[in-house]
């Protein structure tokens, strides 16, 4: 079956109604990025994977025109200034060399380049001596080469389902993305979904995508992302409290429909010391002494982190907000506690424990009390003027197993991802409750139509 790329199509939303500003541009192919940048390729061999001869010519924005056909089944593509050289890889002989966009359309469904096979057109420009290998690929295609890979292909087949509409939604939504730089749209790693053709795809997984066939997330009209994460561990979470920006279909949801036991870092934990939050800190771009308090000081309605606040033994406090609470510690999700603390509005507080200090008292450089663990039996109450000498002076005092010289703080959570949108082990769970797949994307984004 040859492959039709019918270019451009604009899809107006409003039935009966022209395109208007703001409605959703349907491509049928896109354009995606395999081997470019410092990945670039010094020369590529395409094989016509149906054994067949190719159709080469250029692309035009996302037409193609064929100049030339070949019955050899395996050509050489090489570059040379702004030029592109395909050559008979068997015997040689010259079949195409042009400018653009190089295309070599498979007389067949697949070809293969660097051991992978891909539908669609391998797609070629030159720059000096190197050349961006791209596919250009039917969305259809595209997202049977994603999905598999975004969730296991073995999964209930209204989860895939729903993770095929968030897939087809997301690139809808990134067309155009490495345009500027390179010249497509989007990449094939996890910068924008993973993608790597049909090596993995199952009658499974392409079963999902057919049987969603065109159909894509809108909110009032407009393209909605369709966002996703492994797993909410509890709750999702409003996007602006986040990534700091309102969208109105990317709202906190509680989640009752994971199997967090079985989930991938469902469950997890992470100890890191005093200097290793400093180390994260400075590497963030904050300015901190030495550590010597970590705790949680908001929380989301959905419960989930919203603003951690780290002491050092100065005094001074620095407030890391929204996805840093995840990102800086390098924890699994924004869904924790922090030396079995909750934190935040209305939780409990106040109680040392272990290895923590005692809670920050609301003015820095004022004086400290230290209490000991109450699992060690009844501690004296000390009276300290500097926070800079507690480490130090409480050990030689109390002993080691009171205060720590180096505090450490375990962060204890739930989730993995980023919690904005549909969580894929929230979906498994949902479909094996018998929910459909529009139930599922309803229930994680809010307000939705999933328009086709
Ligand atoms: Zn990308």
């Amino acid at each position: 079956m040859k492959r039709i790329f019918a270019g451009l199509l604009s899809a107006a939303l409003c039935i009966g109604l022209a395109p208007r500003a703001g409605a959703v541009e349907v491509v049928s192919t896109i354009r995606v990025g395999l081997h470019y940048g410092s990945g670039a390729l010094g020369e590529a061999v395409v094989e016509n994977v149906d054994g067949a001869g190719f159709s080469v010519g250029t692309y035009n924005g996302r037409s193609f025109s064929a100049t030339a056909t070949t019955a050899s089944t395996k050509l050489r593509v090489t570059a040379s200034g702004e030029s592109v050289t395909v050559t008979d890889a068997n015997t040689g002989a010259a079949v195409y060399t042009g400018g653009g966009n190089v295309a070599l359309s498979p007389n067949g469904v697949q070809f293969s380049l660097k051991s992978a096979n891909y539908c669609g057109d391998a797609v070629f420009s030159a720059s000096g001596s190197q050349l961006t290998a791209m596919n250009y690929v039917s969305l259809e295609d595209y997202v049977k080469g994603v999905l598999p890979y975004e969730m296991t292909p073995s999964w209930h087949s209204e989860a895939l389902k729903a993770q095929a509409v968030c897939a087809r939604s997301y690139a809808l939504g990134s067309i155009n993305k490495h345009q500027s730089r390179y010249g497509f749209d989007v990449c094939d790693g996890t910068d924008c979904q993973v993608y790597q053709g049909t090596g993995r795809a199952t009658s499974n997984s392409n079963s999902a995508v057919d049987a969603t066939r065109g159909e894509y997330l809108t909110h009032k009209g407009e393209l909605a992302t369709g966002f996703f994460f492994s797993s909410d561990g509890g709750a999702t979470e409003d996007a602006v409290n986040v990534w700091g920006n309102e969208v109105g279909y990317l709202k906190g949801v509680p989640d009752p429909y994971e199997d967090l036991d079985n989930a991938t870092n469902g469950r997890w934990t992470k100890t890191l010391t005093g200097t290793e939050i400093a180390n994260k800190l400075r590497a963030a771009g904050y300015s901190i002494g030495t550590v010597s308090n970590v705790a949680i000081t908001k929380r989301t309605p959905m419960d989930n982190v919203n603003e951690v606040t780290v002491t050092d033994t100065a005094g001074k406090k620095v407030t890391i907000r929204r996805q840093a609470c995840r990102t800086v510690f390098s924890v699994n999700s924004i869904r924790y506690s922090i030396n079995g603390q909750s934190g935040g509005s209305g939780a409990s507080s106040g109680t040392s424990s272990g290895t923590s200090q005692t809670q920050q008292p609301a003015q820095p450089q004022t004086d400290v009390y230290i209490t000991g663990n109450s699992a060690l039996g009844p501690m004296p109450r000390f009276q300290v003027g500097a926070m800079a000498a507690v480490g130090e002076a409480l050990q030689t005092i109390l002993g080691a197993s009171c205060v720590a010289a180096t505090p450490s703080f375990t962060f204890a959570g739930t989730g993995w991802g980023h919690n904005v949108g549909m969580s894929q082990y929230g979906a498994k769970g949902m479909a094996e409750q018998g929910f459909d797949y529009r139930s599922i994307l309803n229930y994680y984004f809010t307000d939705i139509q999933i328009t086709k």
